[in-house]
């Protein structure tokens, strides 16, 4: 690990003691002082935080705690639970934050829950995790922590999600106490990621009223554990159901002008439609309409009265993904009209695209320079899975970063969303590091002077 040991930010009132865990009985743990004033203009990574300090105070941290995680997150993996079914997993991450003097508030459906740490007085940073799991088989077969409930399987990481919020809500929580957190964190445990829709009940509840920025890791078994990937825009899809109905009066095939042609009319909808949207969008948007099912009449001889087509549109870009139903309603109209026939459209919203804000992002590689190696920050594509993080930013800036669970060197090709999914377990602390040391990042920069106009790039909904 490099811990590079810049100075402070001109302005700022860094941590100038080290935390109650890094002072006390952790020997060995370097006494921390304040830095040293960094030139004027030298902003960085490490100078926001004041330098050294913030590495020896999670390291001292982990040394007490990181079996603790390690354990914790073995018992969700043993003991998952699909979504808003999660009563097990919020009682004990509720149970835990209490033993922390902090105060969680469940959700209203009973599972699911956010813990606030600080005073309410300044800036606010939201760490989100997912808690529920996949109606999969866990197909591990030599591993103590194996899911015990048959058909259900942590196989997307949310149990290392929950585990590394918690981690770095605890130590947030030491730093509070300590006087050293210059603003308030929320931690977000939102029930059903996978249902999809935990994010929306997570808002209803208020969960991100007064909160300035979010912030969360998913698993990535495709980049090494120590890495974190990054990307500044969209980095999770959309994706979004299409339900479209026809109809007209029918009658004998033998007299299509009498009567409206169906059949014909819907086949034109099921292929006009994926064209028009192509010429309508910019193509960088990779929107696409594609079919999956389409249905009517019953005999060679007769035009039906009705029928139907059903399909997915998914969408890379958040502005062509905000205006896909009224463009499809449109489209759908002009063509049906011209065969005669009525069409309605039922379009079902799936999640939107996440869209990193690069502010967010950039808080996030600061972070990573302060306490992962530099190179540990990698450069990752955007996924064409859906990912319900995106609902937040949709209202306030954030972003999601690529969190590596996959052991170096290691054989086989995991992927979320697979029986045979496991983490390298010491991606648990370097999570912890980088949540903790991003949220700090983003209330000491929030307390720059001059720092205090609208975010650019903020999503709007
Ligand atoms: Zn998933
Ligand atoms: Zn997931």
């Amino acid at each position: 690990m490099t811990h590079p040991g810049h100075g402070v930010m001109p302005g700022l009132e860094p941590p100038t003691a080290p935390g109650p865990e890094g002072s006390q009985d952790d020997a060995g743990v370097p006494a921390v002082s304040g830095a040293a004033a960094a030139p004027s203009g030298a902003g960085g990574a490490a100078s926001v935080l004041g330098g050294a300090a913030l590495q020896p105070q999670l390291d001292a941290f982990l040394t007490r705690h990181e079996d603790e995680l390690v354990a914790f997150r073995r018992d969700l993996h043993a003991h998952p639970e699909l979504g808003y079914a999660e009563h097990r997993t919020t009682r004990l991450i509720a149970e835990r934050l209490r033993a922390a003097g902090l105060e969680p508030r469940i959700l209203p459906r009973g599972t699911g829950l956010f813990c606030d740490i600080g005073p309410a007085d300044g800036t606010t940073v939201a760490l989100r995790a997912d808690i529920d799991a996949l109606p999969l088989q866990d197909e591990k077969e030599h591993v103590p922590y194996r899911s015990t409930v048959p058909g259900v399987a942590h196989a997307c990481g949310h149990d290392a999600h929950t585990t590394m919020v918690l981690g770095a809500g605890l130590f947030l929580a030491q730093q509070a106490e300590a006087g050293l957190l210059p603003g308030r964190v929320r931690l977000l445990f939102q029930p059903a990621e996978e249902t999809p829709g935990g994010a929306l009940d997570v808002m209803a509840a208020g969960g991100i009223a007064g909160v300035d920025r979010a912030f969360a890791l998913h698993c990535d078994p495709r980049i090494e554990v120590g890495q974190l990937g990054l990307r500044t825009g969209p980095i999770t899809a959309a994706c979004d159901k299409v339900y479209v109905k026809v109809t007209g009066p029918g009658g004998h095939t033998a007299r299509p002008h009498l009567t409206a042609d169906l059949v014909y009319a819907l086949a034109k909808i099921v292929t006009e439609l994926p064209s028009a949207l192509s010429r309508r969008v910019d193509p960088r948007s990779s929107l696409s309409l594609v079919w999956g099912r389409i249905s009517a009449g019953s005999v060679a001889n007769a035009i039906p009265d009705d029928g139907i087509a059903e399909g997915t549109v998914r969408c890379l870009d958040d502005d062509a993904w905000h205006r896909a139903p009224e463009m499809m309603k449109a489209l759908l109209q002009s063509v049906a009209a011209a065969y005669d026939v009525e069409a309605s459209l039922e379009y079902v919203r799936g999640v939107p695209p996440t869209v990193n804000e690069a502010t967010s992002v950039q808080m996030f590689r600061d972070a990573a320079a302060q306490v992962i190696d530099e190179e540990g920050v990698v450069p990752t594509p955007q996924s064409l899975g859906g990912e319900d993080f995106g609902w937040y930013l949709e209202s306030i800036p954030g972003a999601l970063a690529r969190l590596g669970v996959r052991t170096p060197g290691s054989p086989g090709e995991y992927d979320l969303h697979r029986g045979d999914f496991d983490i390298d377990e010491r991606c648990l602390a370097v999570g912890v590091r980088v949540l903790a040391a991003t949220a700090l990042t983003a209330l000491w920069e929030a307390g720059r002077p001059g720092d205090a106009e609208p975010i650019e790039g903020a999503a709007l909904a």
